[in-house]
């Protein structure tokens, strides 16, 4: 985050309530040096809110489904394990 092209803006940029913050902020990271990582980041720690690494929340969530269902079509058995430990639940 000190090297993210959000150190030069207010945090709340990046936590937007409607559409057009959230193209707003994305349009910060597009040119952010640390957008990959930032992007990974969120994607592990599963953080739900704001605008990370480029991508809304929205789009976050889309891509976590698609690794989730890519996975489980690789390897069932431990996406179904994953599954149940980090959502509690399978899906
Ligand atoms: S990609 Fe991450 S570090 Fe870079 S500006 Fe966006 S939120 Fe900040």
């Amino acid at each position: 985050m000190a090297r993210g092209n959000c150190n030069n803006h207010p945090p709340s940029v990046f936590f937007p309530s409607d559409g057009v913050g959230v193209e707003a902020a994305k349009k910060i990271c597009a040119s952010c040096p640390v957008k990959d990582p930032c992007l990974a980041h969120a994607l592990e720690m599963r953080i739900d809110h704001g605008v990370w690494g480029g991508a809304s929340e929205r789009q976050r969530r889309r891509m976590l489904k698609a690794r989730r269902l890519a996975a489980r079509a690789h390897h069932p058995a431990e996406e179904t394990q994953v599954d149940i430990e980090v959502f509690g639940v399978r899906s």
